[in-house]
């Protein structure tokens, strides 16, 4: 997809602040960061939100978490995954993306 931001990153066409890269998957710092460590996973090839994933997204998807399971892995304390599906959820961009947050207390319910 030409117009998504997040295709743009993935190509390489938007610089990002990558940390770590797979063939399928990018994990990139958050522009604006909600907590101590916050990177965004995505997968390289477009998806717009969770509620377009398919069965044969299966690896896809086993992907995505083994790199955010890698990701906060290293944060003490635990971590929180989180994928936002739609304007009330909060989805701006819409190129799957999970959260990976962690490094302070988090509450629950989240606003
Ligand atoms: P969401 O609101 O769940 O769709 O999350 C989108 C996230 O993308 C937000 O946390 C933004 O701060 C982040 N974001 C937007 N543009 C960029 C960018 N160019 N590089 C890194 N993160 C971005
Ligand atoms: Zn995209």
């Amino acid at each position: 997809m030409t117009d998504c931001l997040f295709c743009s990153i993935a190509a390489g066409a938007i610089p990002a602040d990558v940390v770590l890269e797979t063939e399928e998957v990018l994990a990139f710092n958050d522009i604006n960061p909600a907590a101590p460590t916050h990177v965004l996973v995505i997968p390289k090839r477009h998806v717009a939100s969770a509620a377009e994933l398919a069965p044969e997204d299966a690896t896809l998807l086993a992907s995505i978490f083994e790199v955010a399971s890698r990701i906060g892995g290293s944060i003490e304390g635990g971590w929180r995954l989180v994928t936002n599906v739609g304007p009330d959820a909060g989805q701006s961009v819409f190129h799957l993306h999970f959260h990976v947050m962690g490094g302070r207390p988090m509450s629950w319910p989240p606003g």
